[in-house]
């Protein structure tokens, strides 16, 4: 059987496995049902597909998520794993293709629609078929606890029944709750199935509360500071997503919006817009993000606080599906509380339902107000326990400045007590702000003692403040039409029992600043996925991108070293990233060291980038110099003390100079590098598993063999070759 790392590497470019995905794809290659419960962008995909490529036969993956499955199938089939869909989105014809593909012999995994697992037609050519594993994504829709039960999924152990000889079944969910796990083995009815629960942290987001602030004007500086990132703002009501939309469209954002309100069509175009990049930004309510699964999403936003606590991280978890860092920034203001209660009370759930959405509610508000670590706060509620503290939220990272608000506060306090009957917040800012509106007057407010006392505010200010206040409990509000009141703290502040401690505002940040090479492989890729009719990162991701501009490699056996790389996409896109990259250390003069990262993970540092030295006046190639010092007749470890190279780059300038379309018609003395014996011993393994990796190579001999001696045998081989 081929090994689970190799396929890993070959197909999907990814030296190793996350946590648990090794265990979890070992137990299916032995035959065991699984279920496996990791969070979104856990990378639940790569632990059916790697056994599917590892057994003999189909893998079937049934999942409900018909807008997912061609983005899955065309993923797979550009890294050469002959795959297919089957859903309603074909026609008769189509169908039929697949079927016959089948047939022949030419899937390895096939994408199903569960209503489909009822159709004889299906049945009929399936069962005459060798199936290795099921696989259930999004199991968690067996179960009538779910918050995504579908019928049909009641179908799939039957269907399992039916076939000639039983598969291994595995499925997967991101929902942790007991009675949805238990129900995924019966209903299923899975085998003793091992399950595996994944962590739910997820790292690389980063999760930032923001109370009190202007949200407009947030989401406007954010937005601007980081145009080039992909991100989701999700806001509470289509009216919300309308009067946003409109105000970052005015401002030239390049945006997209996505609610029930819209047509299909624009729905449909929209979203095609974003996950084509053509546009960076959505501003959606929360019918938009299922079956997305475009991996660099930078930063969500949610301009209202969720309902509750699952809806919040399923969305926020759509951020950073490549592992990259990202942020999730919720703006809160306490009016959010009073739309998710209205939304709550006057929807159609039965009270003991109602209930249940409104202490959810109550425990997202808790989050909200909590002073401690955000993420261990989240992951408790999961039931899962966060050591430490998690050093990347705006709790623990808040360094700010603490500032003493009391007398501010006190301010507020008694204006609102002095002014005897409830208010909203406008009115209590004009009386503290000493304004002469016309209601003032009338209620002869302008009397009070607090009239005028904190006209140093400006009017978003107070009204920020106040705000703010609210949030941190010293104040309440609320009621059909909002109003401000006192409660028991607001006292405890009036008698100066309690300070009023404030963290100043934290700053927007710019997310990330990518370098130009970065800038110039995303338009490579972009071009890529035009030609082919794919989303970008069908072709690379963000991170592999981002790899290649730091650590530049300069041919194929530089470029399988890159995470995200794998073999079939060497062979289609590998020479148009690596002469952009080449071109572009040739118009920047760099000289670039290749590190090895898997093995030489300390002293990893990307590359050593300097400016080159000597005599090169700009016009002459880096390689140029090395090869005229071969040519002079120089030894490779005088060309390197020489010029202060690395040996390795030594060899790749030879490599550059031949990629140049250039011949090696003079002598290069390979005699003090190694010896026939080693020449031999290396060429047999080059002979067995090819020579664009080093590593593996180096892998299957002894320790004796440096990467520099492996490289220099494979380049006398492939002058030689070219010679002959
Ligand atoms: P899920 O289905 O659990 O939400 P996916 O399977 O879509 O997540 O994986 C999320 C992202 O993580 C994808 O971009 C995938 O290519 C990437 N990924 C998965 N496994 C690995 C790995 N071992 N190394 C690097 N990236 C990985």
């Amino acid at each position: 059987m081929k090994n689970a790392l190799k396929v890993l590497k070959s197909y999907f470019g990814y030296s190793n496995f996350r946590k648990g995905q090794e265990e979890i794809i070992n137990e299916i290659v032995s035959g065991n049902d699984v279920v496996s419960i990791m969070p979104t962008g856990g990378g639940k995909s790569i632990c059916y597909q790697v056994p599917a490529l590892m057994m003999d036969g189909i893998t079937i993956v049934i999942s409900p998520l018909i807008s997912l499955m061609k983005d899955q199938v065309d993923a797979l089939n550009s890294v050469g794993i002959e795959s297919a869909y089957i859903n309603s989105s074909l026609s008769t014809l189509e169908i039929r293709d697949v079927f016959r593909k089948i047939e022949d012999g030419d899937i390895k995994i096939l994408y199903v629609a569960p209503e489909r697992l009822e159709s004889m037609e299906f049945l009929n050519i399936i069962s005459n078929i060798n199936i290795s594993q099921v696989a259930v994504d999004e199991a968690h829709c067996v179960s009538t606890w779910g918050h995504d039960f579908r019928s049909s999924y009641k179908h799939i152990s039957r269907f399992i029944e039916l076939l000639n000889k039983r598969p291994v079944v595995s499925a997967f969910t991101a929902t942790a709750t007991k009675e949805v796990r238990d129900d995924i083995v019966k209903l299923l009815n899975l085998n003793n199935p091992k399950v595996f629960v994944a962590g739910f942290d997820r790292e690389n987001l980063k999760i930032i509360i923001e109370k009190g602030v202007n949200k407009k004007q947030y989401i406007l500086d954010y937005v601007i500071e980081n145009k080039d990132q992909s991100g989701i703002i999700y806001c509470a009501t289509r009216k919300e997503v309308d009067s946003l939309y409109e105000v970052l469209s005015s401002k030239g954002v390049s945006v997209g919006r996505y609610h029930a309100g819209l047509s299909d069509e624009e729905r449909k175009e929209n979203q095609e817009d974003f996950v084509y990049d053509r546009s960076s930004l959505m501003i959606a309510t929360n019918a938009f993000g299922m079956g997305i699964d475009k991996p660099n999403i930078r930063y969500v936003i949610h301009f209202n606080m969720p309902k509750n606590i699952e809806g919040y991280y399923q969305e926020i978890g759509r951020a950073g599906r490549d592992s990259e860092k990202s942020e999730c920034i919720l703006l809160f203001s306490p009016g959010d509380v009073q739309t998710q209660k209205y939304i709550i009370d006057t929807g159609t759930l039965n009270p003991q339902r109602k209930m249940n959405e409104l202490s959810k509610l109550q425990t997202m508000t808790d989050l909200v107000y909590c002073n401690g670590c955000y993420r261990r706060f989240i992951l408790e509620y999961f039931g899962e326990e966060l050591k430490e503290d998690c050093n990347n939220c705006s709790n623990c990272e808040s360094t700010a400045e603490v500032v003493d608000k009391t007398i501010d506060a006190q301010k507020v306090i008694s204006c609102v007590y002095r002014m005897k009957r409830p208010y909203g917040i406008g009115m209590i800012v004009d009386v503290l702000r000493g304004s002469k509106n016309q209601k003032i007057i009338d209620f002869k407010l302008n009397e009070l003692t607090t009239y005028g006392i904190m006209k140093d505010y400006s009017k978003e200010e107070l009204k920020d403040f106040i705000n703010t206040l609210i949030s941190h409990g010293y104040i309440n509000y609320g009621g059909e039409y909002p109003v401000v009141k006192q409660n028991t703290k607001s006292l405890e502040v009036i008698k100066g029992n309690e300070k009023v401690l404030f963290k100043e505002e934290r700053k927007i940040q710019k997310l990330d600043t990518n370098n130009d090479l970065f800038a110039i492989l995303k338009d490579v890729r972009r071009d890529i996925a035009m030609e082919e009719g794919v989303p970008p990162y069908i072709v690379f991701g963000d991170n592999t991108l981002k790899d290649m501009s730091v650590r530049m490699p300069i041919n194929n056996t530089q470029l399988i070293e890159i995470s995200g790389v794998g073999e079939k996409k060497i062979e289609k896109y590998g020479d148009k990233f690596l002469n952009k990259i080449k071109e572009y250390i040739d118009e920047n003069n760099i000289e670039v060291k290749w590190s090895h990262k898997d093995n030489n993970k300390k002293s990893d540092k990307g590359n050593d980038k300097k400016q080159s030295k000597g005599s090169n006046n700009g016009k002459q190639k880096s390689y140029e110099i090395t090869i005229n010092m071969i040519k002079e007749g120089k030894d490779f470890n005088c060309i390197s003390e020489e010029r202060g190279l690395a040996i390795t780059t030594i060899i790749s300038h030879i490599e550059q100079y031949m990629n140049a379309g250039n011949d090696i018609d003079f002598k290069i003395d390979f005699s003090d590098l190694f010896n026939n014996e080693e020449e031999n011993k290396v060429l047999e393994v080059v002979d067995k598993i090819g020579f664009y990796r080093v590593k593996p190579i180096k892998d299957e001999l002894s320790e004796e063999f440096s990467y520099d001696k492996i490289k220099f045998i494979i380049l006398k081989k492939i002058i030689e070759e070219k010679r002959a």
